[in-house]
C-alpha cells in the first residue's frame, strides 16, 4: 500500500531524458505546474568526467570484465566505460527476459537525470516526407498520421535551442535544418565526398551533431576534447540534464522527483481518466502516489510501454490504452553496423598523437537506395545510410619492433570506415509483454522482449557491404575491406521505437498524431514509442520535435477544458 499521498500537479512527466526534458520545459515556461518523475539519481558536479585521466580511476579504465558482473548487457554498449558505468542500470537489479532463440540487447538503460542524452552520440537528422509516408510509397507498414510540413516548424524550434552543427545539402531524402557551422572533414573524407558525388551521385556530408560549433544560449562552443559520453562541463553537447530540465526548474513551476521508479498509471473509479502515477522510491523502497490532470510518459519507448502494461486493470486486462491490441507490438530498432566497408588513403598520411584535437563527430552518407526519384531495389524496400569517418587511433596491429614500430603505429595511412544503419520494418511479431515470472529489485514485473530481423533487413546487409566498398573504390581507397554481420543482434542500435504507434485508426494504433492515447484523453506517450516507421536516421531529433508539438496540443486541450 502507498505510504503517503503527495501533492498534485497539472502534469506529471515520467522521465527526464530527451523527450521528458522538452515536455517539462515547454509546459513550465507556459505557466503549467509540472512534476518530472525520474528513476535515476540527480546529476552532480562530479558527473563531469571528460577530462579525467584513466590512471586516476580505480582500475585505470581496464575494468570491463569487472563491470560485466553487474552490467552484463549494459557493458555491451560501446559508450559504457569505467568512467560512467554508474550512470547505467544494473542488469542484475533491473533484468528483462527474451526467448532463448531471440536475443535482444537492451542497452543504454541509464539511471541519471538526463537519461540517454548523457551518453548519446548526438547524431541528429530529420525524417523526410518519404520516411513518414513509406506505405504510400512501397506498400509496407503504415503511413504516419502527420506530414513533414506539420513537423518542420518543431524541428526548427528544437534545432535552434539544441544547436545542431551540419552542412545543408539540398537532398530530399535528408531534409536540411537550421544548422550551426559544420565541423571540418579531413583530407581523406573530403576526397571521398567529392569523388563519390561525381562518380555515383551520392551525398556524403559531415555528421549533423548536437555539439556546438559556436556559443549558444550561455553554453560554450565545443573544444574537441572528445569523450562526450563522460559528460561536458562546458555544456557543449546537448544533454537534457544541463539544458531543458534546468530551464523547467528555473520557472519555479517544475518539481524534479528523482530515484522514483514509476510502476503504474493510476486511473479514476470509472477507469476513464488517469489521475496520476504510482512509484517506488529506489532508495527507501517505499511506494508513493502523485496526482495530476494529465500524465505524459517519456520513460523511453520500452519503459513507457512497460508502465502501461503493468497498469492493467480488470477492465483493461491487456494493459492501459490497449483497446487496439497494438500496445507493445511493432518494436523496431535500427540495423546497426550490420554491413559496410573500410579502406585506406595512403596519399593523406597522418601523425596520430595523444594531444590532438578529437572531433566528436563523423561523416554521414545519405540514403540513396529506393529514393523517391531513383530506381527501386528488387531485393528490399526502404534504405540505409552510412555513419563513420576517418579513424584517429594508433594502429597497434602494425608489424615490427622498437622505434620503427612506434613510428609505424603513429604514422599510418588514414583509414575510413562506413557503417551501415538500416531501416527496420514494423512487424506485429516483434513485441514486448510482461514476464509474469520475473520482477526487478523493486518488485516491478519486467518486460519479455521478442524481436528478430525480417527478410527485408537481412537483404540489406550484403548490399551495405557492396555499396560501401563501391564508394571507397570510387574515392581511390586501397586495401578495401567490406564486412557483413549477418547475425547482428537487435538492440545494438539503441533506438527502440514503435511499441505504442500513432495512427488515425484507433483500432490499429495506440496514439493519435499528438501522441495522446486513443483510449484515455489525459494520457500521453511522448517518447519514441509512437513512431510508425523507423526510417534509417537516428531518431532523437524527431522524438524531441514530436514531443514539443504534442505538448502544445496538450496545453491547447487543457485550455479548451478537455483535460
Ligand atoms: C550510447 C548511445 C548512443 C546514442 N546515440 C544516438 C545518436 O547519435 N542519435 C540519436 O538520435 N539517438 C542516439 N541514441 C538514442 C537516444 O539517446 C534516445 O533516442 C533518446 O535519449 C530517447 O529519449 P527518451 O526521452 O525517449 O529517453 P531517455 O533519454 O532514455 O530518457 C528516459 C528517462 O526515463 C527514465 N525512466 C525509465 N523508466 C522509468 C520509470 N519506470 N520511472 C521513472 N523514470 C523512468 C530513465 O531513467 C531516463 O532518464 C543513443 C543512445 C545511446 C545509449
Ligand atoms: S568534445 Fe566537445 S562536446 Fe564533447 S565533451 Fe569535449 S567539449 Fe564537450
Amino acid at each position: 500500500m502507498p505510504q503517503k499521498t503527495d501533492p498534485s500537479y497539472d502534469v506529471i512527466v515520467v522521465g527526464s531524458g530527451a523527450s521528458g526534458g522538452w515536455v517539462a520545459k515547454r509546459l513550465a515556461e507556459a505557466g503549467v505546474t509540472v512534476a518530472i518523475v525520474e528513476a535515476g539519481r540527480p546529476h552532480r558536479a562530479e558527473d563531469f568526467r571528460e577530462h579525467r585521466r584513466p590512471f586516476d580511476l580505480p582500475h585505470a579504465n581496464l575494468s570491463r570484465d569487472l563491470l560485466r558482473r553487474t552490467r552484463p548487457t549494459q557493458t555491451d554498449c560501446y559508450a559504457l566505460t569505467e568512467y560512467n558505468a554508474d550512470w547505467f542500470a544494473s542488469d542484475v537489479d533491473e533484468p528483462y527476459t527474451t526467448p532463448a532463440d531471440k536475443p535482444f540487447s537492451w542497452q543504454g538503460r541509464t539511471r541519471l537525470v538526463g537519461g540517454r542524452t548523457n551518453v548519446w552520440a548526438r547524431q541528429s537528422y530529420r525524417l523526410s516526407q518519404q520516411d513518414l509516408k513509406g506505405r504510400s510509397f512501397d506498400g509496407e507498414g503504415e503511413d504516419w498520421p502527420l506530414d513533414y510540413a506539420d513537423l518542420a516548424p518543431y524541428y526548427n524550434l528544437v534545432e535552434d535551442y539544441v544547436g545542431i552543427s551540419g552542412q545543408a545539402e539540398g537532398v530530399a531524402e535528408l531534409p536540411d535544418g537550421h544548422f550551426l557551422p559544420p565541423m571540418s572533414m579531413t583530407c581523406a573524407e573530403t576526397r571521398l565526398r567529392a569523388r563519390v558525388k561525381t562518380a555515383l551521385g551520392r551525398t556524403i556530408t559531415i555528421g549533423r551533431t548536437a555539439n556546438l560549433t559556436r556559443p549558444l544560449h550561455g553554453r560554450a562552443a565545443c573544444h574537441y576534447c572528445g569523450p562526450c559520453e563522460r559528460g561536458c562541463v562546458t555544456r557543449s553537447y546537448f544533454n537534457s540534464a544541463l539544458t531543458t530540465v534546468p530551464d523547467a526548474l528555473a520557472t519555479g513551476r517544475c518539481t524534479l522527483v528523482t530515484n522514483a521508479m514509476v510502476y503504474q498509471v493510476r486511473m479514476d473509479a470509472d477507469h476513464r481518466r488517469a489521475i496520476g502515477i504510482r512509484y517506488v522510491d529506489r532508495v527507501t523502497r517505499e511506494m508513493h502516489e502523485l496526482r495530476a490532470r494529465a500524465v505524459v510518459l517519456c520513460a523511453q519507448a520500452l519503459e513507457s510501454v512497460r508502465i502501461l502494461l503493468n497498469s492493467a486493470t480488470r477492465q483493461q486486462a491487456n494493459g492501459l490504452a490497449n483497446s487496439s491490441g497494438a500496445l507493445g507490438r511493432y518494436l523496431m530498432d535500427h540495423l546497426w553496423v550490420a554491413g559496410g566497408a573500410e579502406g585506406e588513403f595512403p596519399e593523406f598520411p597522418v601523425e596520430v598523437s595523444l594531444d590532438r584535437a578529437r572531433r566528436p563527430n563523423g561523416i554521414y552518407a545519405i540514403r540513396f537506395r529506393n529514393a523517391a526519384s531513383g530506381p527501386r531495389s528488387t531485393a528490399f524496400v526502404r534504405g540505409y545510410g552510412f555513419q563513420g569517418g576517418e579513424s584517429f587511433a594508433f594502429d597497434w596491429r602494425k608489424p615490427g619492433f622498437g622505434a620503427e614500430w612506434v613510428r609505424a603505429v603513429r604514422n599510418g595511412a588514414p583509414s575510413i570506415r562506413l557503417n551501415g544503419f538500416g531501416e527496420c520494418l514494423p512487424y506485429a511479431s516483434n513485441f514486448v509483454e510482461i514476464d509474469p515470472r520475473t520482477v526487478d529489485a523493486f518488485g516491478i514485473p519486467v518486460l519479455r522482449i521478442h524481436m528478430s530481423w525480417g527478410d527485408n533487413e537481412r537483404a540489406m546487409i550484403p548490399d551495405m557491404a557492396d555499396t560501401a566498398a563501391e564508394m571507397l573504390k570510387a574515392a581511390g581507397a586501397v586495401n578495401i575491406r567490406p564486412f557483413t554481420v549477418p547475425d547482428r543482434q537487435p538492440g545494438y542500435g539503441i533506438h527502440e521505437l514503435g511499441v505504442a504507434r500513432m495512427g488515425v485508426d484507433a483500432r490499429t494504433s495506440v496514439l493519435n498524431q499528438f501522441q495522446r492515447t486513443h483510449d484515455i484523453a489525459n494520457l500521453f506517450v511522448m517518447d519514441g514509442a509512437g513512431f510508425v516507421s523507423s526510417a534509417c536516421q537516428n531518431p532523437t531529433l524527431t522524438i524531441m520535435a514530436l514531443a514539443v508539438r504534442s505538448t502544445d496540443y496538450l496545453m491547447a486541450e487543457m485550455k479548451r477544458g478537455n483535460i
